[in-house]
């Protein structure tokens, strides 16, 4: 029954999303305000805390917020240091690091709603016959060149700049800086109906310039999406901040060599993040810091158990030559819906050790 209606990972992994984009941006409809913001203290997301209507939390606005408004009063009254500061920050922080010690960066390729969109405008370009743009195969440097920029903005924007408002060195208008850039605050703004997230202030000229960067890069990354996969991952702190907890979650991608590692190449192909590495590397480094979790590597590799998802002992999904046969029969690794071309010359690649 659960095989027919997801007859791939990729349409289960799509359900969970379309799923959990309900949940982190009209959840209070569902479970009313007061449940909401409960399961807001256990969901941290990247669903906006503007959006009224959500059910999920952005770790990035208290971490912001707290360093901002709470550092200020906390260092007048110094006794007070460890109840307004310190402990909400951690509080904040263990929330979200025993999320993602559950689910790992799954929450980016499941759960996430900018991830969703991404996701969807990207099926869209390819429907309309978009061409697809690659950072990786001939251009593995820029897939590495842009990767320390999530860092920048994360520490930066979410740590750095509210802190040194909180001190006072910065402008009041610098305290809550990533979250006037966020694409995000106005996606699930916007699916709620809502466009005043649009407004651009103009009684501030940092404001101002915020506001307006917040604009531009909500249309680029429309745009982007139609032809580049997930654009705004590549360089979301969120991203930066889950790769924190990487490697201490059961939730893993666990990759071994095979013959053909290197020469096929159909990983990479089929990431949506571009990550040269699942198809050169092995073991740990294979794993790479912009991995998602999405398992469409895992799908599109021919060889059996090269690749898998797993949970602590629990492999969660496998790569195998028959999966990978009826998978290529309906869509592509870049996600065109073309497959007779394909499936000849990666028939080719895969069979030379059959
Ligand atoms: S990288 Fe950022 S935008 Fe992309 S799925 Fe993860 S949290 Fe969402
Ligand atoms: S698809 Fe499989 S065999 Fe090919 S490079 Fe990737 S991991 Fe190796
Ligand atoms: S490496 Fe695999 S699991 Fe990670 S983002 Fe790429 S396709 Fe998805």
């Amino acid at each position: 029954m659960l095989e027919r209606l997801f007859p791939t990972l990729s349409r289960f992994r799509l359900a969970v999303q379309l799923l959990m984009l309900v949940v982190t941006v009209y959840g209070s409809v569902f479970v009313g305000s007061y449940m909401a913001d409960k399961i807001s203290n256990a969901l941290p997301a990247l669903s906006c805390a503007y959006d009224q209507m959500n059910g999920g939390y952005c770790v990035l606005i208290p971490t912001q917020h707290i360093l901002h408004h709470r550092i200020g009063e906390a260092m007048v009254r110094a006794q007070q240091l460890t109840l307004t500061m310190v402990l909400p920050l951690l509080m904040s922080f263990a929330v979200f690091f025993a999320f993602f010690f559950v689910l790992g960066k799954a929450f980016c390729g499941w759960i996430c709603p900018l991830g969703t969109l991404q996701e969807v405008l990207g099926r869209v370009g390819r429907r309309f016959g978009f061409g697809l743009r690659r950072l990786s195969a001939d251009d593995l440097g820029r897939t590495e060149r842009v990767r320390p920029v999530k860092w920048l903005i994360l520490l930066g924007l979410v740590f750095l700049l509210p802190l040194l408002t909180g001190l006072g060195v910065t402008p009041h208008a610098l305290g809550n800086p990533y979250c006037d850039v966020c694409p995000a605050r106005i996606a699930t703004t916007l699916l709620t109906g809502s466009t005043e997230q649009f407004a651009v202030p103009i009684d501030d000229n940092v404001k101002f310039v915020l506001g307006a960067t917040a604009n531009f890069l909500f249309g680029f990354i429309v745009l982007a999406a139609l032809t580049v996969r997930q654009p705004f991952c590549r360089i979301c702190p969120l991203l930066a901040f889950n790769s924190l907890a990487q490697r201490l979650s059961p939730m893993r991608l666990v990759k071994t060599r095979h013959d053909n590692c290197g020469k096929c190449s159909i990983c990479t192909d089929a990431c949506p993040m571009d990550i040269p590495e699942i198809s050169r590397e092995e073991g740990r480094k294979a794993y790479s810091e912009d991995c998602t979790l999405c398992g469409r590597c895992a799908e599109y590799c021919p060889q059996d158990g090269t690749i898998q998802l797993k949970w602590g002992p629990f492999s969660l999904f496998s790569s195998s030559r028959a999966y990978y046969k009826a998978r290529v029969a309906g869509e592509l690794p870049d996600g065109t819906v073309k497959p007779i071309k394909f499936v000849r010359a990666a028939g080719k690649a895969a069979g030379t050790d059959a």
